[in-house]
């Protein structure tokens, strides 16, 4: 079985060179990824009813008797159109076929089809136009719909599937063993595959569905567990467990209690068997930065590097100045390494850590670099974690011998889903922000109201106060949303006293990091720009956001972006500007009127739009996803979670799982030990 799911698709009969590149364009390239290429709908073709009983502009089924040839006639607009009038016995019905001359030998007269398609006409005269037509003997009551590329049909792709599923032999080397199908109630990997795409009705179709998910899920958190197991060997870099005062007393400010028992959750580990693997994950303002400060102090002090990753140059750079204007006068060397770093200063860099003379480096993807080497790295950090992937981190960490990983998130995913992102993690939370921080208002306001909205940003900008105006689009396209170059632009007319920047990710890093400064040193008093602000940047001077075309950003974009403001003890205000009428869109908008609590927001999200916006975007750094669904499949994930632990426990090793192995190596190709086969 596992040759004929390794064979290319080409095996296959009617699959030569042209439906292979088609293929191939959808990920499909041997015949195990066509069985496991799932239909992403079902379309029913039951019978709805006759001919009389089909209603206007609905979908119907009708089985007919074709009358006659179709006919060929020109349209208005000059179209060809074949047309054949169809009957049930009782009621005539005409079916319309633009552009498509095989319609008239296709569409046999006398003989009898199943008709799916909408209903146009009127009562007297119903149409449908273009409609699928099947033989009966092939109408399956479900039929498979596929997700499609250019050039190829859900049809074609159904009678491939079906030509793979006869290869089959009778038994499969099921991925599940029997035993595992027992206790969780699955059903085989072959019943599965069968039910997936053709299913014989909706309760073996929900029974493929539910192993499918299980396995998904399973395979998932065992490459998770397993990447969590192989780091589970002996702390070669070691601290000591006392709470690093010294650099507490140079914050300027009173830890939090939240911090004070991340740094100890953190300084536990770091001092116990193993590396540390752990996740501190708090609210935008939560004061992250000073959690891993502290734990970078308590790294060096033993006498080990350390390396801070950010996923943008501006949130480098800004951790750059915290953190060093905090070090440096502790006489710790910290270096910024990023793209945007000149030759020579990357070279200094390079030296410098080679030789352990610089102590930490923060910096960008730039640190994974193949010429970046540490003499002995102890502690790896990624800020705002949930941008990078899983294998960016692991990259990152074997540029040290077993260090300790820390990984930072302000992204509140639903506590069940952080369960499965960070499955291989432990988990600190800041439930609790610095004190003397003022609750942002939040207002939801129409076009109509900009003026007003001016105003008010004027009356800030008089008393000395900053601002950001947020728009959804680097530049106008065509589509009427706002496009921050052409703001700011405009907005220089309604404030010629203020200097106004623009900001957006298609500038160079350098360009970025100038307007950054710029803004956070107070010259600039309002930035435009896109959601490059997003993470991490810090100016307590800023009060106000304006965010334009609100409805084009997930909630929970909108709750970060919103934590850019806050920050200061001054009282904040951010106005969602929208002209939005959708009932459902507004209710959304106005979670964030009514809760400043990032766990809630993210629920909402959850509900109101789907896991999207956690996983639609791969947000995660995890291998996609081919059938799960999270805002569906919660319990199954539990269970599939549950099951993982199970496995290892058992030995996962064992041959009944070899199968189960090897797709895990296949979903986390090459990130996890090699399977069996
Ligand atoms: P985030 O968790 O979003 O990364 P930061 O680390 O950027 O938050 O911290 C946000 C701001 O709060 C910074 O200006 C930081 O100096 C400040 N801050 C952090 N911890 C405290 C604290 N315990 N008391 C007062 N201010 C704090
Ligand atoms: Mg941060």
């Amino acid at each position: 079985m596992k040759s004929l799911f390794n064979e290319d698709v080409r095996k296959l009969k009617g699959v030569g060179k042209v439906r292979a590149e088609q293929f191939a364009r959808l990920g499909v390239h041997s015949i195990g990824d066509l069985l496991r290429y799932y239909p992403r709908a079902y379309e029913s073709w039951a019978v709805t009813g006759t001919i009389a009983q089909a209603e206007l502009g609905e979908v119907e089924v009708i089985y007919a008797r074709v009358e006659e040839k179709a006919q060929e006639h020109v349209t208005k607009n000059g179209k060809l159109m074949y047309t054949a009038h169809v009957t049930d016995g009782e009621d005539r019905m005409e079916v319309s076929f633009f552009n498509n001359p095989y319609i008239v030998s296709m569409l046999k007269p006398d003989e009898s089809y199943m008709f799916r398609g909408k209903i146009y006409g009127n009562f007297l005269q119903k149409q449908m136009f273009s409609p699928m037509f099947l033989k009966k003997e092939k109408a399956l009551a479900i039929q498979p719909v596929y997700p499609l590329t250019q050039g190829l049909q859900s049809g074609q792709v159904a009678s491939c599937v079906k030509n793979a599923l006869a290869m089959l032999p009778d038994t499969l080397n099921d991925t599940l063993p029997g035993e595992l199908r027992e206790k969780y109630e699955l059903c085989s990997l072959k019943f599965a595959l069968k039910n997936i795409h053709f299913p014989d009705n909706e309760e073996k179709l929900e029974q493929a569905k539910r192993r499918l998910v299980f396995e998904e899920f399973l395979v998932l958190q065992l490459g998770l567990l397993q990447i969590k197991q192989s780091r589970s060997i002996s702390n070669s870099h070691k601290v000591s467990k006392d709470f690093p005062q010294a650099f507490a007393d140079r914050l300027g400010f009173e830890l939090t209690k939240a911090q004070i028992r991340a740094i100890n959750e953190a300084l536990t580990d770091m001092a116990g068997d193993g590396p540390m693997n752990r996740l501190v994950q708090g609210d935008v303002g939560s004061g992250k930065t000073a959690v891993a400060g502290a734990l970078c102090w308590k790294i060096i002090q033993a006498g080990y590097q350390a390396a801070y990753m950010a996923p943008t140059e501006i949130l480098a750079a800004q951790h750059y100045n915290s953190l060093s204007a905090l070090l440096e006068p502790m006489g710790i060397n910290v270096a910024l390494l990023t793209g945007s770093s000149t030759a020579k200063r990357k070279k200094e860099i390079y030296e410098g850590l080679e030789r352990g003379e610089i102590q930490l480096a923060i910096g960008t993807h730039a640190l994974i670099s193949a010429a970046v080497k540490f003499k002995d790295m102890g502690l790896v950090i990624t800020d705002e974690q949930h941008r990078f992937g899983v294998e960016q981190r692991a990259a990152l960490a074997q540029k040290g011998s077993e260090p300790h990983l820390l990984v930072m998130s302000a992204t509140p995913i639903p506590r069940t889903l952080a369960l499965l992102v960070y499955g291989d993690l432990d988990v600190s939370v800041l439930d609790e922000l610095p004190p003397g921080r003022q609750k942002i208002e939040t207002y939801l306001i129409d076009s109509s109201k900009r003026r007003r909205a001016y105003g008010y940003i004027q009356k800030h900008l008089d008393m000395g106060f900053q601002g950001y105006v947020i728009c959804p689009l680097v530049e106008e396209d065509g589509s009427g949303l706002a496009g921050a170059v052409e703001y700011a632009q405009m907005l220089k007319s309604h404030f010629p006293d203020s200097l106004i920047e623009v900001l957006h990710g298609r500038m160079k890093g350098a360009d970025k990091e100038a307007v950054m400064e710029r803004f956070a040193s107070g010259s600039t008093k309002l930035l435009v720009s896109t959601t490059v602000v997003e993470v991490g940047v810090d100016v307590p001077n800023a009060v106000i956001m304006l965010i334009e075309n609100a409805e084009r950003f997930g909630l929970s974009q909108l709750h970060q972006l919103r934590g850019r403001i806050g920050r200061g003890s001054q009282l904040s205000t951010c106005i969602l500007i929208s002209d939005i009428k959708n009932e459902e869109s507004i209710e959304r908008l106005e979670v964030l009127k009514n809760t400043s609590d990032g766990f809630v927001i993210a629920e909402k999200d959850l509900e109101l739009r789907g896991p999207g916006d956690f996983f639609g975007k791969r947000q995660h750094g995890l291998p996609p996803m081919k059938i799960a669904d999270l805002s569906r499949d919660m319990e199954l994930l539990m269970s599939a979670r549950q099951c993982a632990g199970e496995v290892m426990e058992e030995g996962y090793h064992q041959p009944e799982y070899r199968y189960l192995r090897a797709e895990v190596s296949r979903l986390f190709s090459g990130n996890t030990e090699g399977a069996a086969n």
